[in-house]
């Protein structure tokens, strides 16, 4: 019988199942159905033999880039303002770019570049803020169904301690988001949307008691931020002075757990509050390049490793500079060596296997089952030209090594999104 929807890639496979090495196949074969990888095979079995191969010979095929905290009103301030702490930052020149969102012809031409880029860099699923605006939320939601790529799309709910421009009532924005909940809950399959506070200190208790209970009802995931910054932490004790953590609070709402939900940041959790995080099963979303860029601090990302804590990799575009996941994971590593040196050298270093792992699998499992080739998972993969940057004869393990510190997402050569061979997204 002929496997129709059998698809077959051959070339050097690389993925992380788990974080401690790569697992390497040189010259292997993955055969996927229906979008699902079937498995990885160092020979291709019989049974396949008479299905056509796609050969990508000398490149490397890994799995996409999964990124899990970006804010898509951000993209064009990226590279702006970062001489800023976090709250001067967020008043001074975020708050006012997302203002202008409104404006659904200046959405559209953001959203266009963003979503291009995207795709460019290899972001096959993405956890992305918009701003409090319904309209701009729904159109960034459509067309990101439009390109093929993956990801929640969340409208920030604000009601207090935010600049009058950029403030909703209570129960516009309840009533809002319940609706761009019910209008794209069923819309598409790979894009979804998801409840999306913009933290404690900009949402009253009775906002975060309804946004708890829209996640309840309608089962969907949350995203939010915590233990940021110090100022910010100060600012979140005065008004909840009786909880003792901040994730405290989200979980006294039904918004940290009770659905998947997403933390990004952490950088001073403490004990309890990572207890909590392990407990409820809460992703942290590390993202070392906007920690480092508005001097939040340095997330002890060993500690939640060892603790069992989920962590993925966000470019928190844009405290972060660029999409790519090339830079964050090296700044990951970077972040996790200084964290080595100031503990004393008690918390070891990432290798960089684990920082791999956690812009691809740690990611992807809150999409689920993304971010490498285990059998049963999504085929969501990048094929890789590193030619430019091999100047020796080396190993597959000191290719990708390499890769990630000399290469770049210039060197992408295809994008397969559950299987599906993604062309570059055209909008009019
Ligand atoms: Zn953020």
């Amino acid at each position: 019988m002929p496997h129709y929807k059998t698809q077959i890639y051959k070339g050097h496979i690389i993925d992380t199942p788990t974080m401690e090495q790569y697992r390497i196949y040189e010259n292997g074969y993955i055969v996927v159905e229906d979008g699902k990888v079937v498995d990885v095979f160092a020979t291709l079995p019989e049974a396949y033999l008479d299905i056509p191969v796609s050969n990508y010979g000398d490149n490397i095929i890994i799995p996409g880039f999964n990124d899990l905290h970006i804010h898509a009103p951000q993209f064009p301030n990226r590279g702006l303002c970062l001489d800023e702490p976090l709250m001067e930052w967020l008043f001074d020149c975020t708050f006012p770019l997302e203002a202008k969102f409104i404006d659904l012809e200046f959405a559209k031409k953001v959203y266009r570049v963003l979503i291009k880029e995207l795709w460019k860099v290899g972001n096959l699923r993405s956890l992305i803020y918009n701003t409090i605006h319904y309209d701009a939320t729904l159109l960034l939601f459509d067309m990101l169904v439009q390109s093929g790529l993956g990801g929640y799309i969340g409208k920030v709910n604000m009601d207090i301690e935010s600049p009058e421009y950029l403030r909703e009532s209570t129960k516009q924005s309840l009533l809002e988001t319940e609706q761009f909940i019910i209008e794209t809950l069923y819309k598409s399959d790979l894009v979804k949307p998801i409840i999306a506070p913009r933290f404690v200190p900009s949402c009253s208790p009775e906002l975060l008691t309804g946004l708890g209970q829209l996640a309840q009802k309608y089962q969907v995931p949350v995203m939010s931020h915590l233990s940021e910054e110090l100022n910010e932490i100060k600012i979140v004790k005065q008004m909840y002075p009786s909880f003792p953590t901040y994730g405290s609070i989200y979980n006294y709402f039904g918004l940290f757990g009770q659905t998947p939900t997403v933390m990004a940041h952490c950088i001073y959790s403490n004990k309890e509050e990572r207890a909590l995080m392990k407990k409820n099963g809460v992703w942290a979303a590390h993202c070392p390049s906007s920690n480092l860029n508005l001097g939040s601090g340095l997330m002890p990302v060993r500690i939640f490793l060892n603790e069992g804590i989920k962590v993925g990799l966000g470019s928190d575009v844009a405290g972060g500079g660029t999409l790519s996941m090339f830079p964050s994971i090296i700044d990951a590593i970077s972040t996790s060596k200084l964290v080595w040196l100031f503990s004393g050298k008690m918390l070891t270093p990432l290798s960089s296997s684990e920082a791999f792992y956690m812009a691809t699998k740690g990611s992807g499992s809150f999409f689920g089952n993304v971010g490498s080739f285990e059998p049963g998972n999504d085929f969501d993969a990048l094929v890789i030209d590193d030619h430019d940057i091999l100047q020796l004869d080396y190993n597959l393990q000191e290719r990708i090594e390499r890769l990630l510190y000399v290469g770049s997402h210039e060197n992408i050569i295809a994008r397969f999104v559950q299987g599906r061979n993604l062309p570059e997204p055209i909008f009019d």
